[in-house]
């Protein structure tokens, strides 16, 4: 029985979307979204969601079809960069609508909120939040989907990581050496969920004075090309700081539908093309280590196919065994807390989820639930003699 099958799934769910004249008719969640690109940065006020909202307009310049999803549930300012009337979005069929602003759809928590002070969120209400900003918006058809996140690396970043298929995250760093030490913890984080990072932007980079025209480097210079060269990362691009783009943010128009030929605008078509061409690149390379096929066999064992054309079989017991959850490893030490010889050799696999682009979870026929197998790890538990000589399993 197929579990999952990538590019299968992707033509059902077109095919499906398909009404009685062949017209395609908004559906809600992501699954006809092309590319979802996080739009990310260590810490508040780099100008993230500036770059989020003009790159979004830039992309929609080139005649793509773009959303904005305003995750930036804390302190969301994506309606005030966009223009947009602070009205609730409408409600069909028990989906929300997205708003429409400049040619693309967007949604925000701001439009709920009417204007009012900042926000106080429980943790469980924001994420439920985001989880709706996720699976009950009409999004449709997109060939982007830009998602401004809030600052650091928690939760709501987590759980668009886990829930939200990813294309890749964008980071937005200043020039100066702080504001950088924040940036790489966001991209590491990245990194563990397997999401891949597209590359860096380096914001307010170099004042240009507009009556002598002197390039100033208010925060330092390069750091976002250095940390990129660091991380091993593509550096996309650097914004300039341009009083122009804060006070087109103020106005609620993007800089490229002021003004094409400013020094910003220019700045932002360049950004376009670097951002397409690292997807490409990162398209092309096949690094993303995500299954092809993921199949139960008759007989219980789960066959996995790779980018690389190759296949894991993998049996029950030997899964289960290597469980790597806190229940069955100590996490200080990395040592087995499970003993073997209380796994049934017969134990089946009970179920098997998803966990974003980069893990699955699995049951097992004992209970067991808490064990999340990233696609890492399953392809190092992978049975063939290829890859047991590397022992990165347990013995049993
Ligand atoms: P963040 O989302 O990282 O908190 P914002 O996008 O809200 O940051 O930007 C913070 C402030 O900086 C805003 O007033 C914005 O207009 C301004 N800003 C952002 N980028 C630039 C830039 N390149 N030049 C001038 N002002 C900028």
């Amino acid at each position: 029985m197929a579990l999952w099958n990538r590019k299968k799934s992707q033509a059902q769910t077109a095919q499906a979307d398909l009404n009685d004249e062949g017209i395609s008719r908004l559906e809600p969640g992501l699954g006809r979204v092309k590319n979802i690109i996080a739009i990310a940065s260590g810490k508040g006020g780099v100008g993230k969601s500036t770059v989020a909202t003009n790159l979004a307009f830039a992309l929609k310049e080139t005649g793509a079809s773009v959303g904005l999803m305003d995750a930036d549930i804390y302190g969301p300012s994506q309606p005030g960069m966009l223009g947009a009337e602070l009205e609730p979005p409408h409600v069909v069929g028990g989906q929300l609508q997205p708003s429409n602003r400049h040619g693309m759809s967007f949604i925000s928590m701001g439009l709920f909120l009417g204007g009012g002070g900042p926000v106080i969120w429980r943790a469980p209400i924001a994420m439920k939040m985001i989880q709706q900003f996720i699976a009950n918006v009409l999004w449709g058809e997109l060939d982007y989907l830009l998602i401004d996140l809030p600052p650091g690396t928690g939760d709501v970043q987590l759980t668009l990581a886990q829930q939200a298929q990813l294309t890749g995250a964008i980071i937005v760093t200043t020039p100066q050496e702080v504001a950088l030490g924040v940036a790489r913890k966001g991209l590491k984080m990245f990194e563990q969920v397997n999401v891949p990072i597209l590359g860096i932007v380096e914001n307010m980079s170099g004042f240009i004075c507009r009556h002598c025209g002197k390039e100033t480097d208010i925060f330092g210079a390069g750091g976002g090309k250095t940390m990129a060269i660091e991380m091993n990362v593509p550096f996309l691009g650097a914004i300039p700081l341009d009083p122009a783009i804060m006070s087109s943010g103020e106005e609620g128009v993007p800089v490229l539908a002021k003004d094409r030929k400013s020094g910003a605008s220019k700045a932002y078509i360049a950004l376009v093309q670097a951002v397409e061409k690292s997807i490409d690149d990162m398209k092309a390379s096949g690094n993303l280590l995500e299954p092809e096929q993921v199949e139960m066999a008759d007989n219980g064992e789960l066959h996995v196919r790779w980018p690389d054309s190759h296949q894991s079989i993998y049996t029950p017991h030997h899964l289960r065994v290597n469980c790597h959850c806190a229940n069955c490893v100590n996490e200080d030490t990395g040592l087995r807390t499970l003993d073997p010889a209380h796994i049934p050799l017969d134990i089946k696999i009970s179920d098997i989820k998803p966990v974003g682009r980069y893990a699955m979870a699995i049951s097992f026929s004992d209970g067991h639930n808490t064990g999340i197998y990233t696609f890492k790890r399953l392809r190092d538990l992978c049975e063939c003699p290829e890859h047991s000589k590397k022992g990165e399993s347990f013995e049993v």
